[in-house]
């Protein structure tokens, strides 16, 4: 059967700071993650390198990061919910927020557009400020906008890392 509506696309971002007892190390735990993200209702269309990353927050351990592009009709709640189920299923304990835990995984854009509720909001928050999301991000969609600022993923790449100007008289934003 031929289905003529594309699709709704989904970047994932996906984050490890801790080995997995039977997966490995952080790298090997991701490669687990980006096939356990493949069902009958998700299908891979796309992965970034894994890159190595410095960690936010508490902890202290070095994380592994990629983003996988996904086709998927499920609603961004549903996303949610399906990847909730493969972190736990990775042995993540819900808690501290960006403490150690063996697998994040974040909805960092969607074909959609912007969605907000009380549990969700997509584009996530933090892309902008994130080079270990921009720079994976960037390998598999430098083309694609953040739909409430119009700019590039390629832009914002650009902008994180160029250097920051030193006039103080220019007005923050
Ligand atoms: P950060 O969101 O800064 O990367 P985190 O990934 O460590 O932090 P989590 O503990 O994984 O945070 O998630 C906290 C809550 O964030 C989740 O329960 C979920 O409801 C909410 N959330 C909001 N927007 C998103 C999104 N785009 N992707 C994933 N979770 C989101
Ligand atoms: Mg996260
Ligand atoms: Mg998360």
């Amino acid at each position: 059967m031929s289905n003529a509506t594309p699709l709704p696309l989904y970047a994932i971002g996906l984050g490890s700071n801790r080995r997995h007892v039977r997966f490995g190390d952080p790298r090997a735990v991701l490669l687990a993650a980006l096939a356990a993200l493949e069902s009958d209702d998700i299908e891979a269309v796309d992965a970034s390198p894994i890159i190595a990353s410095d960690p936010i927050g508490p902890s202290r351990r070095r994380y592994a990061n990629a983003v996988a592009l996904v086709a998927s009709p499920l609603s961004p709640p549903e996303m949610l919910e399906r990847l909730q189920a493969i972190e736990a299923s990775f042995g993540r304990r819900t808690g501290q927020r960006w403490g150690a835990r063996t697998l994040d995984l974040d909805i960092l854009l969607w074909s959609g557009g912007a969605w907000s509720d009380g549990t969700l909001t997509i584009p996530h928050p933090a892309i902008e400020q994130r080079a270990f999301v921009l720079g994976p991000l960037r390998t598999i969609v430098a083309d694609w906008l953040h739909p409430l600022t119009g700019r590039s993923v390629r832009q914002l790449a650009a902008r994180l890392t160029r250097p920051k100007p030193v006039d103080r008289g220019a007005s923050a934003h």
